[in-house]
């Protein structure tokens, strides 16, 4: 009996689900505050929302999320989700949902690159998955190393003194105690001015690290690195934008220096690790091309004595979600997780917010992604809904412009 029962379990979990229906839209939310980077100053943030309807009923949700629309990289949410309408859709509809590396080989195969679409497919899948079996997708993923993920917040308000406040108030309420500082954008000299400033207020309470999102020179570097150090800053993300810049700068100053642009996917993680290029990989899920791609990037880094970091696009919640099963699956994770992005953000899209406490973010142990949409503020925040307001309220208007 007990036998059959195992029988039957096993039958149940591995019953075949194909791919009936896929929807794409998108969501615009609004930011606390601006947030400023070298390349672009967000106000709201986009999320490409993609659901993946199987015919067992289950049904998993993905997003793509870009920092800046363009400004980062060469997918958009709106690219995304004509991509995915167009060439994704006809490639996953009637296919066995849960063989999911055969289905991601064989969009691999089909489309180059489109990488943040395309982990917002294979998010998609893991969460229906994880909803036909029970389990959790850090389960799915080969299990997690930890349950909370330490969670850094970044000061990019462009005001030193803005910062110092936000800081303390983060401290205050033991949400973060390490701080990321969004620089690039002034002269080297003022923006390490800025740095020290910061951590000497903050003292050892907490640490500060810098991203300058590539803006500066590889001579500007060497003078910013410098400084940086006396600034009693401990890292420095992504100094300069060539790999090889990159590794002339690393060991050259007490600082760990980090890989984020300049980060992928696989091959350009063995790249980088073949010409010691990092002390440390900022490693996302939509930058690898997938959850699984992503925990590749990590074995690299592991094997080459490369630390490891977990990255934000600033994804809203399904998104930063996803990101926080894979990172927790990482056999080493020695510089946290700056999982934050759904915190940017004026609004919640889920029935139960994602919890943040005693500087960690706690990773969901329902089945598949473990978080529930709230799908009303969802449709509400659906950027065809609004527009469609929009075009009501000019209608509406244009009578009273003709009278006038
Ligand atoms: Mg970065």
């Amino acid at each position: 009996m007990q036998a059959m029962d195992t029988q039957q379990h096993l039958h149940t979990a591995a019953a075949p689900a194909s791919i009936e229906r896929v929807e794409t839209f998108l969501v615009d939310l609004p930011t606390i505050r601006p947030h400023q980077l070298s390349m672009a100053t967000m106000n709201g943030q986009t999320l490409m929302l993609v659901r993946l309807y199987c015919s067992d009923g289950s049904v998993g949700v993905g997003e793509g999320t870009t920092i800046g629309g363009l400004a980062y990289g060469a997918e958009s949410p709106e690219g995304m989700k004509l991509a995915i309408d167009t060439y994704f859709a006809p490639l996953l509809l009637g296919a066995n949902a849960s063989a999911i590396p055969a289905l991601m080989a064989r969009l691999n195969k089909a489309i180059q690159d489109n990488r943040f679409a395309k982990c917002a497919i294979e998010t998609a899948l893991f969460d229906a998955l994880g909803q036909r079996t029970g389990l959790p997708v850090s389960q799915l993923l080969g299990g997690p190393a930890r349950d909370s993920l330490p969670v850094a917040w970044t000061l990019a308000s462009g005001d030193t003194a803005k910062d110092i406040d936000e800081a303390e108030r983060m401290l205050a309420q033991r949400r973060h105690n390490i701080f990321k500082l969004k620089i690039g954008r002034r002269e080297v000299d003022a923006d390490v001015a800025h740095v020290a400033a910061i951590k000497k207020a903050l003292g050892d309470r907490g640490t500060v690290r810098v991203d300058v999102n590539m803006a500066w020179s590889e001579l500007e570097a060497q003078r910013g690195l410098a400084g940086l150090v006396d600034a009693g800053c401990e890292l420095v993300e992504q100094p300069v934008a060539s790999p090889q810049a990159l590794a002339r700068l690393k060991g050259k100053h007490a600082i760990a220096v980090m890989a984020d642009e300049s980060l992928t996917g696989p091959a350009s993680a063995f790249a980088l690790a073949r010409i010691g290029g990092a002390d440390v990989f900022a490693i996302k899920i939509e930058q690898s091309g997938g959850l699984r791609a992503a925990q590749q990037v990590a074995a690299i880094g592991d094997a080459a004595g490369i630390e490891l970091y977990g990255g934000t696009m600033l994804e809203g919640a399904i998104g930063t979600i996803a990101s926080a099963h894979a990172f927790a699956t990482f056999r080493e994770l020695q510089w946290g997780t700056e999982l934050f992005g759904p915190l940017l953000l004026t609004e919640e899209i889920l029935a139960t917010p994602l919890q943040y406490q005693d500087f960690h973010l706690t990773i969901p142990q329902g089945p598949g992604l473990g978080i529930v949409l709230d799908e009303e503020r969802v449709q509400y925040f659906r950027r065809d809904r609004r527009q469609g307001a929009t075009v009501t309220a000019v209608t509406a208007a244009r009578p009273t412009a003709l009278v006038g």
